[in-house]
């Protein structure tokens, strides 16, 4: 994955390859080519894996530690109270730390959870052009069952295509806040959920081009990939041959030549 910050309104990314940080931004209006010869470490212990396994780790890990659980992806069926958390160290330092509710529009309005010392990276990764705080508790679950109870009333998925190709209308989150706020007022309560009132913070991401269809890039079919890099959102680069997601292929070893 690429690590991202914000400059001053702006999507900065840069790319960590054996022990060199390219600029990716840098990059943009400029053929690159990515060669993947086949060799794809774990992220947590670092031994060869042929397959990767929840984006970047090797069977054994992704069996074994807390980060790879379901409940990870579904923050409201936590089940450390049982006492069966993978990881119960791990669980209570990263789950048990303050969470935030946010709204973002990433290919519309959509609702989600981050750990407070996520933002605005998390954004950033999802290709969001809007963001907004809107509620801080302490705990992962607690940030799920808001989550959860707001589903019914707005999206939680991105709908990656769309997010891409920037078909994505300008939305006032605030006014989405407001109406959400006043759907689940007891359970906020009962939460001791804290209402946040930031301003809304938007993003411009570095694109030159949006692609008008998506062809979808993928370093095991095609182990080397080359274009023009007309632009970066989320966590894909828009190359002008198609687009890589390269949150998917997070611990593969890759060479890139400019
Ligand atoms: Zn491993």
């Amino acid at each position: 994955m690429m690590k991202t910050s914000l400059v001053e309104g702006r999507a900065n990314y840069s790319l960590t390859i054996g022990e060199d940080t390219v600029d990716m931004n840098s990059l943009i209006g400029s053929p690159i080519k990515l060669t993947f010869a086949g060799h794809i470490a774990c992220s947590n212990c670092g031994n060869r894996t042929s397959k990767s396994f929840s984006q970047g780790y090797c069977f054994p890990c992704a069996r074994s530690l807390a980060r790879c659980d379901m409940c990870i992806m579904r923050p409201e069926t936590c089940h450390y109270h049982l006492g069966t958390c993978r990881e119960p160290e791990w669980g209570l330092s990263n789950c048990f730390s303050p969470h935030i509710v946010y709204l973002a529009n990433s290919s519309g309005p959509k609702v989600g959870i981050t750990r407070a010392s996520n933002m605005p990276g998390r954004w950033i990764d999802q290709g969001a052009i809007s963001a907004l705080p809107i509620l801080k508790v302490n705990s992962r679950i607690d940030s799920g069952k808001i989550e959860s109870a707001l589903k019914p009333f707005i999206a939680d998925k991105t709908n990656w295509r769309k997010m891409l190709k920037n078909e994505v209308e300008l939305v006032d989150l605030l006014a989405i806040r407001n109406d959400l706020l006043m759907k689940i007022p007891g359970l906020i309560e009962q939460l001791e959920a804290q209402h946040l009132d930031d301003e809304t913070l938007n993003i411009n991401y570095p694109v030159l081009k949006y692609p008008s269809k998506i062809v979808s890039l993928n370093l095991d079919k095609t182990p080397v990939v080359s274009g023009v890099l007309d632009g970066i959102k989320g966590q894909y680069l828009l190359l002008d041959s198609g687009v890589l997601n390269l949150r998917k292929f997070s611990s593969y070893h890759v060479e890139l030549s400019v």
